[in-house]
């Protein structure tokens, strides 16, 4: 719990606190402070789960505090709506607890409001006791080789932005007029792709897939997507549940090339950690002689032992037609397994090629600590180094990796940061969004409350409703803030 200094306590006995409640009216909530304390202001940037989970563990431990939160769309709750797959439902069911989370009378969102274009760091820093900065990694990771500008090569991000109504990617429309896919990377986003590019699109239609990727899909002539990565089968970095889905996907059949799997089997009696033994061993049950039963007439599998060096274009030049690998073994280094190039190469032909690598954080504005090779803020627990006052969590605090229940645990470890060190610290009084809302103003922009967000969302769910799917989303962000005034 807080400690307050004394030099904060001399407020009036009634003290008048403008809120924004959740149903979007400006409040005037009246205090009664016997004599007490001023109220401690934080705010925190991105609405996704480490933003939210931040915002909970703050409002949760610290009665007192007021938390506001800027987010850079009209809507919130950034990966969960925008990165999740449509067809795993189960997960988005966070938004719920976000939700209950928004309706706190200490809790205001606003949203259409990006940090570092529309309002600084440093302009936060100035109205809030504490600054979190939960932003997300917004950028993706490059392969950096010959043949990477060509079209049909797309980034994980943009295909997963463009299926989930992201609205920088509503304009898309990649060409899934083509036989053979090749997704490079093996982590879950990776398989994730491949399910939804082979998903029967009668079970896709009852998902909250936009309606544009829908129609793309179900004239898709993909028949066959290749996972491909630089090492083993016991270096896949996706999970077994994503696994298993992939190899009962209906209709659908596994290709495994038992070469690869060679001594594999001698090696899990060693001492493998038991999450990678069971997955390996789902791996080899899923070969093809031991699913007989699962003949469809479209195909996943997995390439290993391959690095692409080159995207090879189509004989017009004017699109992808295949991809040059640079063949590798694998050698010990210490307790990771390196891939090494053979020095020899193959090349395989397909029309769509998907990069799925890795996400990457870009720092907000040009005086922020920022590690460019690690593409994190620098952080000790969550408090920014150098900046006090300023802590981050979630994905731009440990790096694109993890679930949202990893990125829940990381953020609480800031969220206590942040009061361990508000209550050790006596400040002057903060204005909070007052000092924010005259900058906004006199740049247009259109600020949205949670009240408004539930506005939005009540449309996109009647929409969804006509067409028996959980919700149409809506793609574009003027459209979204006409609805989210009324
Ligand atoms: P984000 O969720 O990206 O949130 C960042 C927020 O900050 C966004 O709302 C963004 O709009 C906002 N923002 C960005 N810049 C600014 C700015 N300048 N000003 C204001 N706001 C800004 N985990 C699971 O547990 N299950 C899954 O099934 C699952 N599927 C996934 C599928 C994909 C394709 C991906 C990429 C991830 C998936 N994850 C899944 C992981 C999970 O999404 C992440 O762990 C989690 O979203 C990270 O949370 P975050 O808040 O750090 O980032």
């Amino acid at each position: 719990m807080l400690g307050f200094q004394a030099s904060q306590c001399l407020r009036p006995l009634w003290l008048s606190i403008h809120l924004r409640s959740h149903n979007s009216h400006h409040v005037t909530r009246k205090c009664c402070f016997t004599g007490v304390r001023r109220k401690l202001h934080a705010c925190v940037v991105g609405s996704g789960p480490a933003g939210f989970y931040t915002v909970q563990h703050l409002l949760k431990n610290n009665k007192e505090i007021l938390v506001d939160l800027y987010e850079r769309l009209p809507v919130p709750f950034g990966l969960v709506r925008f990165g999740v797959a449509p067809d795993h439902p189960d997960v988005k069911n966070v938004i719920n607890s976000f939700t209950q989370t928004a309706h706190s009378e200490r809790f205001a969102f606003y949203g259409n409001v990006m940090v570092g274009r529309d309002v600084m760091v440093s302009d936060l820093q100035e109205a809030y006791d504490a600054v979190v900065l939960s932003y997300g990694a917004e950028d993706d990771q490059l392969l950096r080789i010959p043949g990477e500008q060509l079209p049909g090569v797309y980034s994980a991000r943009a295909i997963v932005g463009w299926y989930n109504g992201l609205p920088e990617n509503k304009d898309l429309t990649p060409d899934l007029n083509v036989e053979t896919a090749v997704v490079l990377g093996q982590g879950n986003v990776a398989l994730d792709l491949a399910r939804i590019l082979l998903t029967p699109i009668d079970l896709l239609r009852k998902t909250d897939i936009t309606g544009a990727a829908l129609s793309a899909i179900a004239e898709s002539s993909i028949k066959r997507i290749f996972l491909v990565g630089r090492r083993g089968p016991l270096q896949v970095a996706f999970t077994i549940k994503e696994l298993r889905e992939m190899v009962k996907l209906q209709g659908v059949r596994t290709m495994l090339n038992p070469s690869d799997f060679e001594g594999i089997e001698r090696m899990l009696l060693e001492n493998i950690p038991r999450p990678r033994r069971r997955l390996t061993e789902l791996l080899l049950k899923s070969m093809p002689q031991s699913s007989s039963g699962c003949v469809g007439h479209r195909e996943w599998g997995l390439l290993f032992h391959r690095s692409p060096t080159h995207i090879l274009p189509t004989a017009d030049g004017e699109r992808v037609g295949g991809i040059r690998f640079q063949l590798n073994k694998l050698e010990a280094s210490g307790d990771t397994v390196k891939a090494v190039p053979t020095g020899k190469s193959e090349d395989m032909p397909c029309g769509l090629v998907l990069r799925s690598i890795g996400y990457r954080s870009l720092p907000l504005d040009p005086d922020m600590p920022f590690d460019k090779r690690r593409g994190v803020i620098p952080n000790n627990q969550g408090r920014v180094e150098g900046r006090a006052g300023l802590y981050c969590s979630g994905w731009v605090k440990r790096g694109p990796q993890g679930v949202i229940a990893t990125t829940m645990n990381d953020s609480f470890e800031t969220g206590e940061a942040v009061l361990e060190d508000i209550s050790n610290r006596s400040a002057s009084p903060r204005a909070g969004f007052e000092s924010i809302r005259p900058k906004l103003t006199s740049k247009g922009i259109q600020v949205v409350s949670f009240g408004d967000w539930e506005r939005i969302n009540r449309v996109e769910q009647e929409r969804g409703l006509k067409l028996e799917k959980p919700r149409e989303k809506i793609l574009d962000v003027q459209e979204m803030l006409i609805h989210a005034s009324g």
